[in-house]
C-alpha cells in the first residue's frame, strides 16, 4: 500500500490521478491533498476521499471550503507553509507534484528532503532549480519518477540500454494550434484558439504553453537535468498525432519509443505503481489510431521557444529559472488579454537577452532570478 500526498489535486493532472488511484483501493491510500483556490471542487475531492489532512494556498477560502466540506472532519492548513508542511508529513511515503508552476517548488523540495518517492508532473521547479532537486533526492534517497508524458517514455525507452549507450534522446510535440498557421495568423490569434489543444485535454497555463511550443523548451531543460544528458543531445520532433511520446537512440542507431494514447492516466498510473504494471481502465492503442503516424521538424522561426530553451539551458544557472519565470509572467498577462500570443515570445527574449545568469549556490538566488524576471516582464 502506497500513501500518497496529492499536491495539486483540483488540477487536470490531480483529478486524473484521483481516477488512477480510484481504481486501486488495495494499492493507494491519499493521506492529503492540496488545491490553490478552487474550493468546491476540492471539498468535493475530500467527502469522496476523506484524506487525514489538506492544505489550501489561499488562506481566504478556508471558511468556505470548511463550510463546503463539512462532514468530513480532518486538518486543514493554509498558505505556502501549509502546502510545504503536507508535503513532508510522515503519513505519506509518495507526493504527487501536481501544482502548475513555480508555485511548486517549495512543496516538491520539501518532499524529496524528506527521501519521499516523489511523481512529478510540476516540470516548471524541475527547470528552476533542478540540480537542487536532484542533489536533494540523492541526499535524502528519495525516488524522482517522472509523470510528463515525454519524460516518462524517456524513462521507460531508456531501460532498453545502459545510459552511456544513449546518444540521442527525441521528445514529441504535438505542435499545439497553429500548427500550421502562417506568422501572420500567429500575430493575430485569439485567447479561444490558443486555448483549444488538439490532441491533449489540460490546464490553462500548459495548454499556451504547447501552443507557444514553450510547454517543449520547459521539457528540453527537464529532461537535460532527468536524464543527464547534454543539450547537443536531445532533439524536438513535432508529431500531431502524439502516440508516439518520446524516443531514445542508442550508439548503435537503435531507436527505442513508447506509445499509446494521449491520456495521462497511463504515465500517471505508470509512475504511481513503478516498478510494476498493472491492468487499468485504459483503452489499448488500436491499428486505427497508428494508419497516420507523422513526424516533422519543428519551425524555430515561428516558435523562438525551442532556442530560448538551449540558450537558456547552455548558459544554465539562473537563466532556465529565468526563461521559467518570464514565461510564466507572459502567459499570466495574455490570459489577462494584457499582451499579445507572440508578445510572450517578445517577453521571454527580452528577459532572457537582459538577464546575467549566477551559479545557483541557494534556493533564495533561484528565488531572486525568479522575481526579477517577473518583475522585468511586468516593466515591459
Ligand atoms: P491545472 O492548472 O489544471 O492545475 C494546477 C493545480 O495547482 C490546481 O490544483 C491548482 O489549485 C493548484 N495551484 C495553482 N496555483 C497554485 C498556487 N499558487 N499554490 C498552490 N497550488 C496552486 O494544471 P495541470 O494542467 O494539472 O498541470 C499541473 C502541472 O503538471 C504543470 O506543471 C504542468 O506543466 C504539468 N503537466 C500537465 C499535464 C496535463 O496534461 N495537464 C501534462 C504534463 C505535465
Ligand atoms: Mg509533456
Amino acid at each position: 500500500m502506497k500513501h500518497l500526498c496529492i499536491l495539486g489535486s483540483t488540477g487536470s493532472i490531480g483529478v486524473s490521478t484521483l481516477k488512477v488511484v480510484a481504481q486501486f483501493p488495495d494499492k493507494f491510500r491519499v493521506r492529503s491533498m492540496t488545491a490553490g483556490n478552487n474550493v468546491a471542487l476540492f471539498a468535493e475531492q475530500v467527502l469522496a476521499v476523506r484524506p487525514d489532512r489538506v492544505a489550501i494556498a489561499n488562506k481566504d477560502v478556508i471558511p468556505e471550503f470548511k463550510r463546503l466540506a463539512s462532514g468530513w472532519n480532518g486538518e486543514v492548513l493554509g498558505g505556502v507553509d501549509g502546502l510545504v508542511e503536507v508535503a513532508e508529513e510522515s503519513a505519506s511515503d509518495y507526493v504527487v507534484s501536481a501544482i502548475v508552476g513555480a508555485a511548486g517548488l517549495l512543496p516538491t523540495l520539501a518532499a524529496l528532503k524528506k527521501g519521499k518517492q516523489v511523481g512529478i508532473a510540476n516540470k516548471e521547479p524541475l527547470v528552476m532549480a533542478g540540480p537542487m532537486m536532484l542533489a536533494a533526492a540523492k541526499e535524502h534517497g528519495s525516488t524522482i519518477l517522472p509523470i510528463d508524458s515525454e519524460h516518462c517514455a524517456v524513462f521507460q525507452s531508456a531501460k532498453a540500454g545502459d545510459a552511456k549507450e544513449i546518444r540521442k534522446v527525441v521528445l514529441t510535440a504535438s505542435g499545439g494550434p497553429f500548427r500550421t498557421s502562417t506568422k501572420a495568423e500567429m500575430l493575430v490569434a485569439t485567447k479561444a484558439n490558443a486555448l483549444k489543444h488538439p490532441t491533449w485535454n489540460m490546464g490553462a497555463k500548459i495548454t499556451i504553453d504547447s501552443a507557444t511550443l514553450m510547454n517543449k523548451a520547459l521539457e528540453i531543460i527537464e529532461a537535460h537535468f532527468l536524464f543527464d544528458v547534454p543539450y547537443s543531445a536531445i532533439e524536438v520532433w513535432v508529431h500531431p498525432q502524439s502516440i508516439v511520446h518520446a524516443m531514445v537512440e542508442f550508439s548503435d542507431s537503435s531507436i527505442v519509443a513508447q506509445l499509446g494514447l494521449p491520456d495521462m492516466r497511463l504515465p500517471i498510473q505508470y509512475a504511481l505503481t513503478y516498478p510494476e504494471r498493472l491492468d487499468g481502465a485504459l483503452p489499448p492503442l488500436t491499428v486505427d489510431k497508428m494508419r497516420n503516424l507523422t513526424f516533422e521538424a519543428p519551425d524555430l522561426e515561428r516558435f523562438p521557444s525551442l532556442n530560448f530553451a538551449y540558450d537558456a539551458g547552455r548558459r544554465g544557472g539562473t537563466a532556465p529559472a529565468v526563461l521559467n519565470a518570464a514565461n510564466e509572467q507572459a502567459v499570466s498577462l495574455f490570459l489577462n488579454d494584457q499582451i499579445k500570443f507572440c508578445g510572450i515570445f517578445d517577453r521571454v527574449g527580452e528577459a532572457l537577452a537582459a538577464h546575467t545568469e549566477k551559479p545557483v549556490d541557494s534556493l533564495e538566488t533561484v528565488l531572486e532570478a525568479d522575481r526579477w524576471a517577473r518583475e522585468f516582464v511586468r516593466s515591459r
